[in-house]
């Protein structure tokens, strides 16, 4: 009877674990799914904004590597359900994970080779950073906000991005030691191009940010500088962010 009783136990013990099991990989091939077919939703967007964009799709390994990352592993848990819908979310601090068609575009704006080295100001909840170190050498990225870089670190580490280089600060400033960069994206808007990043871009570099005020008309900017060190700016399209902080 006794034995019986134990059968029984670890029978139910393994049927539980087995259907914890099987509700979790069920659950991460619903979210594939909508990852796929979020893709299919922003080369809608791409098309309908070819003319602001000058092209009518983005490099496909921008498009794979969007496939790839799992969103729903950088938004709250309340945010969880809608993290394939493609619009802006709130992660806390009254700060926002991008919108997926803008994440992109900006990166498809990069151009990244995989031997690049690129800088993001802005790690807010860390998705952006891990979408670029799918197609870049290295990633570095900053936060202003403490305890969202701390969380970003988080979920870096746990989506098994632990390779891209995250810090706490003033990312007008660039990454003085780690520079010069191949790539720079930033997530917040500022009046002007912040001249640290400008002096941080390599030649031959690409830097794509927002520029304007917060609550009026801001434009993405795709920034060049050719391999002389000439300056080169394209405005892009409208678009809003939330503001670049700090005391520069
Ligand atoms: N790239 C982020 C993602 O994938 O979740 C979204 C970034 S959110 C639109 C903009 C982020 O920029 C916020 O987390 C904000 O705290 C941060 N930020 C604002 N000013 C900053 C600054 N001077 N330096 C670094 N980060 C800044």
């Amino acid at each position: 009877m006794k034995r019986i009783k134990h059968l029984i136990f670890w029978l139910v013990v393994i049927g539980l674990i087995l259907l914890l099991f099987s509700s979790h990989v069920i659950a991460e091939d619903d979210f594939r799914q909508q990852r796929h077919a979020l893709v299919g939703i922003i080369k809608t967007q791409v098309m309908a904004t070819r003319d602001y964009l000058k092209q009518e799709s983005l490099d496909e390994r921008v498009f794979d590597a969007l496939r790839k990352v799992p969103r729903h592993e950088f938004v709250p848990e309340s945010q969880r359900p809608y993290a394939y819908g493609n619009w802006p979310l709130s992660i806390g601090y009254g700060q926002t994970i991008s919108q997926p068609y803008i994440v992109a575009v900006m990166t498809d704006l990069l151009k990244l080779k995989k031997t690049d080295r690129v800088l993001e100001v802005g790690t807010g909840s860390g998705y952006q950073a891990a979408i670029l170190a799918e197609l870049a050498d290295s990633v570095y990225t900053i936060e202003i906000v403490e305890e969202l870089g701390r969380q970003a670190a988080e979920n870096l580490k746990r989506t098994g991005y632990g390779a891209v280089h995250t810090r706490i600060g003033d990312g007008y400033y660039g990454w003085e030691k780690e520079a010069p960069f191949d790539g720079i994206v930033v997530t917040a808007v500022a009046s002007h191009i912040p001249p640290p990043l400008l002096k941080q871009l390599k030649p031959g570099g690409r830097m794509v940010l927002p520029v304007g005020a917060q609550f009026m008309t801001q434009y993405l900017v795709l920034v060049t500088k050719d391999v002389d060190g000439k300056i080169t700016t394209r405005q892009i399209l409208p678009v809003s962010f939330v503001p670049l902080t700090g005391k520069h």
